[in-house]
């Protein structure tokens, strides 16, 4: 049966780190609405270029395209196995999409990882990304020190750059983001019996492996065609 993930919870809760871990394990494909935008602001693109500004300053952007690329991106035949969608959903609207676009598939496993707010400031203030490919930083690397500015990507060999929007006043504006816009996302998933909460204030193997148990524990309630799939 396929496996349909979905990570919930706050901005440097660990959702990217886990679901690389996650999609590497069961060989699935991790998709990150943040990755997608932020090469699309790469690439300049038409959607990229009107993205910009509202990630920089640490806003969602629009239900309208968030859910265009998604829908698009869970018409491509690698998802068949299952996915990983890390980052999306993030409004109540965006959930509602989601559930439509899930008719017909295997029910959404949801992992929600829990993290208290002064540990995400701490953790999205110091972390590291690639300049070059945008995979995260190898763990112990943080913004500032000299170690971090030698550092190389073992993917491409690119050096470990802050994204724009972990400054402490973006990174402000995200959490207030999130508990206004994602956090209401807890009470529309959790009845479900796929729903599970994760403690992410551990180190990140103890994280992926509380999730791997906690997926494998939900996957047999996952019954495809189980009432409206929720
Ligand atoms: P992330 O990498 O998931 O932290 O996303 C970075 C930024 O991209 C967010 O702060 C938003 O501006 C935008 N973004 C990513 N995913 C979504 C989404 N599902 N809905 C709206 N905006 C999003």
């Amino acid at each position: 049966m396929a496996l349909n993930l979905i990570f919930l919870g706050p901005p440097g809760a660990g959702k990217g780190t886990q679901a690389d871990r996650v999609a590497g394990s069961r060989g699935i494909p991790k998709i990150s609405t943040g990755d997608i935008l932020r090469e699309a602001v790469a690439n300049k693109t038409e959607i990229g270029l009107r993205a910009k500004a509202i990630m920089d300053r640490g806003e969602l952007v629009s239900d309208e395209v968030i859910i265009g690329i998604v829908k698009e991106r869970l018409d491509r035949a690698d998802v068949a196995g299952g996915f990983i969608l890390d980052g999306f959903p993030r409004t109540v609207a965006q959930a509602e999409a989601l559930d439509g676009l899930m008719t017909g598939r295997s029910p959404l496993i949801v992992v929600d990882i829990q993290v208290p707010d002064a540990e995400l400031v701490r953790r999205l203030t110091t972390r590291l990304i690639c300049g070059g490919c945008g995979a995260n930083a190898p763990e112990g690397l943080a913004a500032g020190d000299t170690a971090a500015a030698a550092a190389r990507c073992g993917k491409c060999g690119g050096s470990f750059v802050q994204r724009a929007d972990d400054n402490a006043a973006v990174v402000l504006e995200r959490l207030k983001v999130y508990q206004k816009n994602t956090r209401p996302l807890v009470e529309y998933y959790q009845q479900r019996p796929t729903f599970c909460a994760i403690d992410g204030t551990q180190v990140p193997a103890r994280v992926a492996a509380m999730i791997e148990a906690a997926v494998d524990g939900v996957a047999g309630t996952a019954v495809v065609g189980g009432g409206t799939g929720r």
